[in-house]
């Protein structure tokens, strides 16, 4: 299928509408599809474009290895979403991971002044791609998507609460209400739903992508792995979904950080389940919980 796509330059946001729209290219430093969805979906590490004039990372303990078929599986989610609505949600890209690393604070991620316009870009671009959905929808999701190689094999979900936060029962409500990275959502329907039960319980989005799956991965936390073994195997949200998520509001973005296995991730089969299975989960939640049927 033929994606057309905003291709953004450096300082272009408030340029946007005079924008050219051309076909995205491994040549793009950033690319954004403009969607009318309130959804975003950001692809930090997918990117492969190795620009010569920014140099390679070599911080120490610099993670490096770009998070293999992300991209791509992030294309068929759209145009899978895009399919069932008949309208698209906002979707982001990046530069190679090794030149400059957009899922890292300012200081960790960037070594080089044009990696640094382009880290800024990036997060303009959401904040942008944030506040037109914003005009159009008092809510929005926000999902991250990532590649893990964990060996337990099960999709990741990341809601900025480690493993301690989830095992510890106690005042577990209280966090997801409070520090979590969906706690707009759970403020938003707390009269109804248990904060924890957003989590991992029978209105997650862990339970929408149990319910979806079609072929064997776990997810977790889910309601049939609530609680992930550890923080060595488990990532539980990073620098974008702590950035842009809503905080101590109701209104703003929720966010969710995806871990897609590598042993799905590697195989077409894996890939389109993947495809098929974090798509059908998505629709259940915007369904549940962000659209008015109204406004498509
Ligand atoms: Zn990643």
């Amino acid at each position: 299928m033929l994606i057309f796509w905003l291709v953004l330059g450096t300082m272009v946001l408030g340029t946007m509408a005079t924008s050219l729209q051309i076909p995205f290219t491994k040549d793009s430093p950033i690319a954004y599809s403009p969607g009318k969805l309130p959804l975003i979906i950001t692809v930090p590490h997918g990117g492969l474009w190795e620009p010569s004039d920014i140099p390679d990372r070599t911080a120490k303990g610099s993670l490096l290895l770009a998070d293999a078929f992300t991209k791509n599986i992030a294309l068929d989610i759209a145009d899978r979403i895009t399919a069932h609505y008949n309208s698209r949600p906002h979707l982001i890209f990046q530069v190679r991971r090794r030149k400059v690393d957009v899922n890292r604070c300012e200081d960790q991620g960037v070594e080089s002044d044009k990696g640094r316009l382009l880290w800024k870009e990036y997060h303009g671009t959401i904040e942008a791609a944030a506040n037109n959905l914003l005009k159009e929808y008092p809510h929005g999701l926000l999902i991250d998507l990532h590649g893990h190689t964990h060996t337990h094999g099960m999709i990741e979900l990341g809601y900025l609460l480690n493993t301690a936060d989830i095992h510890e029962a106690k005042g577990l409500d209280e966090r997801v209400l409070n520090q979590s990275s969906i706690q707009s959502l759970a403020q938003r329907h707390k009269s109804r739903i248990h904060p924890s039960d957003l989590l991992f319980g029978n209105h997650s989005f862990g339970e929408a992508l149990q319910q979806a799956q079609i072929d064997s991965l776990g997810v977790v936390p889910s309601p049939k792995n609530p609680l992930p073994v550890s923080d060595a195997l488990y990532f539980h949200g990073g620098y974008t979904v702590e950035r842009h998520r809503s905080k101590n509001q109701r209104i703003g973005l929720d966010a969710i950080q995806i871990e897609m296995p590598q042993k799905a991730r590697f195989s077409p089969t894996g890939r389109q389940a993947l495809v098929e299975s974090i798509s059908q989960a998505v629709i259940t939640m915007l369904d549940r919980y962000y659209l008015t049927r109204a406004k498509l």
